[in-house]
């Protein structure tokens, strides 16, 4: 199964990907969480990222591109994915249609989550990130304050510094100016299914596992 998960930040994406990776076997590839740990690693390309993610903006198509290029390329990425991330502007949707022709897979599918804006900036308020394995958590609905431990292994919970007020607005911003538009070339393609991120994790979890067994009879 190759899925790639689509929508605006704070929908569920990320919480979504890790639950369908684990159920499925393959990989869940957050070009998110990649940039996250090349700048927790101190690289020149961390640095350079998180200067742009605290901003708001988009790290350059050329270098995402490279990144994903490299990973779906590679045996871990072999019997399928969850991708998470990307493409977030209509020349890497072209690229990544450009890598999985070269890879020779015919067959995905992407999960467009919905969800209005009022939700999403209340989500990105209130979300916790652990910093050991990335868990996330939710200070509003699991009762957690930012310097508490994650529930299930006892890693420091943190707010993420893109998720500030000012931040949230501006990958709004950006996300309807550049990452919009790319829905559209997929609802070309009839790869598209619509997923109500409005829902609570387990609702949502239980109709994309409908979605799937739908999608797999195609
Ligand atoms: P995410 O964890 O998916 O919300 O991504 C956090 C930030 O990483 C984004 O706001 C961007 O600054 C950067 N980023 C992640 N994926 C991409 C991408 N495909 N293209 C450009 N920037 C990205």
């Amino acid at each position: 199964m190759r899925l790639i998960l689509f929508g605006p930040p704070g929908v569920g994406k990320g919480t979504q990907a890790k639950m369908l990776a684990e159920e499925l076997g393959v990989p869940h590839i957050s070009t998110g969480d990649m940039l996250r740990a090349a700048a927790a690693e101190g690289t020149d390309l961390g640095t350079k990222a998180k200067a742009i993610m605290d901003a708001g903006r988009l790290v350059p198509d050329d270098v995402m591109i490279g990144i994903v290029r490299q990973v779906l390329g590679s045996s871990r990425a072999a019997g399928g994915f969850v991708l998470d991330g990307f493409p977030r502007t209509l020349d890497q949707a072209k690229a990544l249609a450009e890598i999985l022709r070269e890879l020779r897979i015919a067959k995905y599918w992407v999960l467009n989550f919905e969800v209005d804006d009022e939700e999403v900036i209340r989500r990105l308020g209130s979300r916790l990130v652990c910093r050991t394995e990335g868990r996330i958590l939710n200070s509003e609905t699991d009762g957690l304050a930012p310097g508490a431990r994650c529930p299930e292994c006892g890693g420091e919970l943190i707010q993420r510094d893109d998720d500030r007020p000012g931040t949230v607005r501006k990958r709004l911003q950006v996300y309807y100016a550049q990452t919009v538009p790319v829905i559209e070339f997929y609802r070309a393609l009839g790869v598209v299914a619509d997923v109500d991120g409005a829902n609570s994790i387990d609702v949502v979890h239980r109709e994309i596992r409908a979605l799937l067994n739908d999608l797999r009879l195609r």
